[in-house]
């Protein structure tokens, strides 16, 4: 029997990237939308997969990983819709509906750091792990993951890029931006926020020192926080911030000065280079996560027919 053929959908702010395929190595084919209004953005990406599913065969399922917030609980009646979104048009998007009415398959569908984690699992760094957080620092912050082997849900998602976090205003005085709570994690230490601080681009600050110095101290205090919580056994940190050179080193750096020894496991002794990493997915990380989505709902798909038929 043929691998059952993948529809991938990275839906973002400012971009959704779809992808049709089996997995990393068989991406047969891939596109990058910009992300305009919803009945625009959706259409189009809809066509490219029909467009697709012509050229190379009928889709099995659908994925989508989508910015935030959003609702994932399936038995709500909300499942599948952007929720609060600042991003003008695109509150209460109900993104797996429109996908639906197209495409009579099993659709997944969850945040997009949730998906990156699963794929994570699935093909990169989390491989043979059940517990772990995958944190996305770039034009947002945010975090997913895992735990005893199932994506983090509760009462909706996690938001790890919006926990509160200890500060010196002596030493860093600048308010953050994040509109619902000024100085959560995400105000103070993503991109557009170390941008707006130092009134420069993040490209133009790469060898300032004390620009790291201080954004390792943030994203230290917060995966010692997670660490402390969950008890992950492994911290992925990805997005395009994590690009500067030396940044992870001095992130561990803090995690070890935070934990001061207390949670004692081989894995956080030494240098924490095998506990703090970067992603294994390097390229394709969000379009994979996915395709790891619709993966999953074609596997539970078939679990529920195979668990139906067996009753008749
Ligand atoms: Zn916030």
């Amino acid at each position: 029997m043929p691998e059952a053929l993948l529809g991938a959908v990275e839906a973002g702010g400012t971009k959704f990237v779809c992808a049709l395929g089996t997995g990393p190595r068989n991406l047969l084919a891939r596109a990058v939308i910009p992300t305009t209004n919803p009945a625009q953005t959706l259409g189009r990406v809809a066509d490219f997969l029909a467009d697709s599913a012509h050229r190379h065969g009928p889709l099995a399922a659908l994925g989508i990983a989508c910015f935030g917030p959003v609702d994932p609980d399936p038995t709500s009646t909300g499942f599948g819709h952007i929720t609060t979104t600042p991003k003008p048009g695109w509150s209460n998007t109900d993104i797996v509906g429109f996908m639906r009415s197209r495409f009579p398959v099993p659709i997944g569908f969850d945040t997009d750091v949730n998906g990156a984690a699963l794929a994570e699992h699935r093909w990169g760094a989390a491989k043979g792990l059940d517990t772990f957080v995958y944190l996305t620092v770039g034009t947002g912050i945010g975090g997913g993951g895992m735990a005893r082997g199932r994506l983090l849900h509760g009462l909706v998602h996690p938001e790890m890029g919006h926990v509160p976090i200890p500060r010196d205003f002596a030493k860093d005085p600048y308010p953050g931006r994040c509109p619902f709570h000024g100085d959560c994690l995400e105000g103070l230490a993503s991109g557009p926020a170390i941008e707006e601080r130092w009134g420069r681009s993040c490209t133009e600050l790469v060898a300032q020192d004390e620009v790291w110095e201080l954004e390792a101290d943030y994203l230290g205090a917060a995966v010692a926080t997670y660490t402390l919580v969950m008890s992950p056994q492994l911290v992925i940190l990805g997005g395009g911030v994590m690009q500067v050179p030396g940044l992870i080193q001095r992130v561990r750096i803090r995690v070890a000065r935070r934990l001061a020894g207390y949670v004692q496991h081989p894995a956080l002794q030494g240098d924490l280079s095998e506990y703090v990493v970067s992603p294994g997915l390097a390229q394709d990380a969000g379009v994979l996560g996915a395709m790891a989505l619709a993966s999953q709902a074609l596997r539970k798909s078939r679990l529920y027919s195979n668990r139906h038929s067996s009753h008749v």
